[in-house]
């Protein structure tokens, strides 16, 4: 099986610029649903550690990559052992449950794939999906954190669009003639500034916030944030010719 995240994937984005990214046309009519999670919850330090700890949002205890302000270290993550990859085999790349985030195999990205340069993002996206291409005959976990890094600061900017269509192509090959389960999902969505609240900072200087919107698609429906986490360790995404 292999399971994509992608941070910050906007179904909004998504909807308004179907004509322009052809793999996820065909992907938004493969189990797509869009969930609402409760604001307090569309954090990526949340989510993912929800999705791949199985843990409810509400009750994940990391809310932050960091403590004070120093980054959280995997090894202090008092729930480790309930990731996926303890349970069961995996190749890991570059998942957000810390930051830099956690890979299994070694992996180069550019500043520690922390970049928030629209050009140094798109080149670790090129590097994750070499290392992707690399261990697809297993299972295989690979995130993409570069999304949400480039719309905090080109949200309503044509150029985003560029992006979500490296995004397209790159995981229209590296699921080419793929024949496991595969599910490809976010951890919160992206939309406009509200005018009043907001989920970021909007003093930072971003033109966009997150959205309280996760997705799913691929070859199983999923309901819940924490539903794939079972559905993996119950079998359910097996391959189907094993
Ligand atoms: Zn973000």
């Amino acid at each position: 099986m292999i399971l994509i995240g992608v941070d910050g994937l906007s179904h909004r984005f998504l909807e308004a610029h179907v004509q322009d990214l052809p793999f996820f046309r065909t992907m938004m009519k493969k189990n797509y649903n869009a969930i609402e999670i409760r604001e307090d919850d569309a954090l990526s330090a949340v989510m993912w550690n929800s999705v791949f700890a199985g843990i409810p949002p509400s009750q994940v205890p990391l809310r932050n990559y960091h403590i004070g302000d120093r980054m959280v270290k995997y090894d202090e993550i008092p729930f480790r052992k309930r990731y996926l990859w303890e349970k069961r085999k995996f190749t890991v790349i570059s998942a957000p449950v810390v930051l830099p985030t956690y890979s299994n195999i070694n992996l180069d990205l550019v500043n520690r794939g922390l970049t928030l340069e629209k050009d140094e993002c798109e080149e670790n996206m090129h590097r994750i999906f070499d290392a992707a291409m690399e261990h697809k005959d297993g299972d295989l976990i690979v995130c993409f954190t570069e999304i949400d890094r480039v719309e905090h600061f080109h949200w309503n900017k044509p150029e985003l669009l560029e992006t979500y269509k490296l995004l397209d192509d790159l995981l229209k090959q590296l699921l080419e003639g793929y024949k496991g389960n595969f599910i490809i999902f976010s951890d919160h969505g992206f939309r406009d500034i509200p005018e009043e609240g907001g989920i970021l900072d909007a003093s930072t200087g971003i033109t966009g916030d997150h959205d309280p919107v996760q997705i799913f698609m691929g070859t199983k429906r999923v309901e819940y944030t924490t539903d794939l986490y079972w559905m993996v360790l119950q079998g359910d995404l097996d391959d189907p010719r094993a």
